[in-house]
């Protein structure tokens, strides 16, 4: 089925394409890892010039992309100075006219512009202080416009600056796809989707695609070709996931027959309060699981304050009643700590024994942990990434429960499957809510509960976003809410723990903090990344147990810590904090029943990114609005927590904005799975096939013959 001929072609060297040669052969390899025809096929554009045709002036309006317009310029004008400096120039045809603003080049524009000449102009309209304008447009003389330009749909391309003094700009790789294209065959390119997929989904076959993404003579063909391929991406993804879970699913997990004393007991008698309606569906849905015979591997998600705790521990206890441990881990010290402080509480109630283990933990102490650990004398382990190190072995582990996940990459997760002979079950519990696209992709292979109410009682934080000079309010604020007993948190950026100049900062606030609110009236703790542990635990335990009324900190206090009675989070130079950061921090108060309050601080200087955060922040409680903002503003790489995932790393999809493809790829691949787990049936062989044999794949299909 597979043809010789197809692969020889998409396999042949570079240098045998007309127009290469050897020399700009060695700069696509080096600049691109164009090795092959195939990889320059891979080589997709990133925007497309539309020279098809010509707009009126009258015609603009903000809903195009790129318009072509032909015309002259007039009052050409520098204004402004310094980076306030910019070009403007009336552009007119026939019809009307319409302003461009250029902030960059003005010195060599204002020499370069002609108001005598007639210009193809190219660009983008947009709104701005309530007129259309055009910035950063290109201009031709038209005298300069070849045929070569008119009427066409190009492609761009992204190319190095080694490659333009080659001639390798984007212009010169579009002449070699033209080149290559028009020897290409529909032989040549393998399909690998099903033909049932393709009709059902109309998606372009592959050779369609991939001449159409590079040569589309119309913007509705390119943009059907650009579907397809984002599908194609979307669903192997989606197809790999699934399939980890079906194999999962195949292997038996641990069977948690009983709920028992350890559990009822505490449900009974030490439980603080009634379980929300959500986290006693949370409950049965695990309970489901561990009756199932077949390993747990669950994702709970929940916003801040949610309540996932004593969805943990009970969890555990279900475990220890069925005479297996428990692992609990943490991502940072002060959290476990944190944890610890909270569950040793509960647990000694009902006769539970519960430890820490952390990177600090004394080797004595540590020697002692393990070897109780191995007899199965400690019920649940509670630590940081310390739990995962090879000589931290139970008797007996069932289950393992992961907060504030996403700082912990699949890898890690798979170390802990292997602490058992049969893999315990998984909870991993994220900190901020991650939208259902990214969700999709980063954990598809999981099953996913979702706390979606907060306990009762709760008011929501209100937030109020102040610049510096409103500081002396601010302190006022401050000593009223000391005076009604309550705590207060003031947060300082640090990007890196080893920025000295942020602890500077810090040490700065700290100071000027201790300054406006003395002793013996007031007391002021500080933590920070840098600190000892048993310092940083001594500050945070006088902090928790009210002795000091301020708690001036880095983001170490960020993730979990938990002190009800803290009704004021201020966060400082609030703009250089990421929102699930700030989310996360606001999440520290607002635990109580009093009202709570968060108070981002900024300077004057903030950019549009930074303001829009600020914005949201100050618009809304919800996490998940929150996460979508964020997906929105820094795309799916950048986002905290995701970087360890491969699968954000995608050639042509966008996790942030194509959603509904996302949605439609994995239906299409759970159906398909469910007809054919294996991939065994003819019509799929050809994408089992493709599978197998994709280059770097990580595919799990190799596993399965
Ligand atoms: P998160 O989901 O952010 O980890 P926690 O588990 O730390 O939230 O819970 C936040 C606070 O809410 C804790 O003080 C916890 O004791 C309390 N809490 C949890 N569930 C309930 C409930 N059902 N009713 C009242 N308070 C609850
Ligand atoms: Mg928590």
């Amino acid at each position: 089925m597979q043809s010789s001929t197809n692969k020889s072609f998409l396999a042949t060297p570079i240098e045998y394409l007309k127009g290469v040669g050897p020399e700009r052969a060695d700069i696509l390899k080096k600049e691109l890892e164009i090795f092959t025809f195939g990889d320059l096929l891979k080589l997709y554009p990133y925007r497309y010039i539309d020279r098809t045709q010509f707009y009126s002036t009258q015609h603009i309006d903000n809903t195009q992309t790129f318009i072509q317009l032909k015309g002259k310029l007039r009052d050409i004008k520098e204004l402004g100075e310094g980076r306030a400096r910019r070009l403007t120039a009336t552009f007119y045809d026939a019809d009307g006219e319409i302003e461009l603003v250029w902030f960059q080049g003005v010195k060599w524009l204002v020499k370069s512009l002609d108001s005598k000449e007639t210009y193809v102009l190219y660009g983008k309209p947009s709104w701005f202080n309530g007129k259309l304008n055009i910035t950063h447009p290109d201009l031709e003389k038209l005298s300069a416009y070849t045929a070569e330009d008119a009427g066409t749909f190009r492609a761009m391309y992204n190319t190095t600056e080694k490659m333009k003094t080659r001639s390798l700009d984007s212009k010169g790789i579009s002449k070699l796809m033209i080149t290559l294209l028009a020897q290409l065959k529909p032989e040549h390119i393998n399909e690998n989707l099903p033909a049932s997929i393709l009709s059902k989904y109309k998606l372009f076959g592959r050779y369609e695609a991939i001449k159409n993404i590079h040569l589309p003579a119309t913007l509705a063909l390119q943009t059907e070709a650009v579907k397809r391929l984002k599908f194609e991406e979307l669903f192997l993804i989606q197809l790999n996931l699934l399939q980890l879970k079906i194999i999962r699913k195949r292997e038996a997990g641990i069977f948690f027959e009983k709920v028992d004393h350890y559990f009822k007991n505490f449900y009974e008698q030490a439980l603080p309060f009634e379980l929300t309606n959500a986290q006693k569906r949370v409950l049965k849905e695990i309970r489901k699981d561990t009756l199932s015979n077949k390993q747990m591997n669950r994702l709970l998600q929940g916003d801040v304050g949610s309540g996932k705790t004593i969805v943990a521990l009970l969890t555990m206890l279900m475990a220890i009643d069925n005479n297996y441990q428990a692992a609990l881990m943490a991502p940072t010290e002060i959290l476990a700590q944190q944890h610890y402080a909270g569950l040793k509480e509960l647990c000694e109630k009902i006769g539970v024994r519960i430890e820490l283990l952390t990177g600090s933990s004394k080797s004595k102490h540590r020697k002692e942990l393990l070897a109780d650990l191995a007899e199965g004398k400690i019920h649940i382990l509670l630590g940081t990434h310390a739990l995962l190190e090879d000589n931290v072995i139970f008797k007996n582990l069932g289950i393992v429960v992961i907060d504030e996940q996403h700082r912990f990459g699949v890898a890690q997760r798979a170390k802990l499957w292997k602490k058992n002979t049969v893999a315990p079950h998984i909870l991993v519990m994220t900190a901020t809510p991650i939208p259902r696209t990214l969700a999709m992709t980063l954990y598809g292979d999981l099953d996913v509960s979702v706390l979606d109410e907060l306990p009762p009682g709760r008011k929501p934080i209100k937030t109020v976003h102040r610049y510096e000079t409103q500081r002396i309010g601010v302190f006022d604020f401050m000593r009223d809410e000391i005076k009604l007993g309550r705590q207060i948190y003031i947060v300082y950026p640090l990007i890196e723990e080893s920025e000295k100049l942020d602890l500077v900062d810090l040490q700065n606030g700290f100071e000027s903090i201790s300054r406006a609110f003395p002793l013996p009236q007031y007391n002021v703790s500080i933590v920070h990344g840098k600190m000892k542990s048993e310092n940083k635990d001594f500050e945070m335990q006088r902090f928790v147990k009210g002795e000091t009324q301020i708690m001036v900190a880095t983001t170490v206090i960020e993730v979990g810590v938990n002190v009800p009675n803290a009704s004021v989070m201020i966060i400082e130079n609030a703009e250089r904090f990421g929102l699930s950061q700030l989310h996360q921090l606001r999440g520290r108060v607002g635990r109580g029943a009093e009202q709570s309050y968060c108070i981002l601080m900024t300077t004057h200087k903030i950019s549009a990114d930074g303001k829009t955060r600020i914005k949201t922040m100050v618009d809304t409680n919800d996490g998940f609005k929150i996460a979508e903002v964020d997906l929105q503003l820094r795309g799916p790489g950048n986002m905290e927590g995701t970087q360890q995932s491969g699968n954000v790393d995608l050639k042509i999809a966008n996790l942030a904005t194509d959603g509904p493809i996302i949605e439609e790829a994995r239906k299409a691949a759970i159906a398909l799975l469910e007809e054919d787990a294996t991939l065994d049936k003819p019509e799929n062989a050809a994408l089992k096939y493709y599978l197998q044999h994709q280059k770097g794949s990580n595919s799990v299909w190799r596993n399965i013959s």
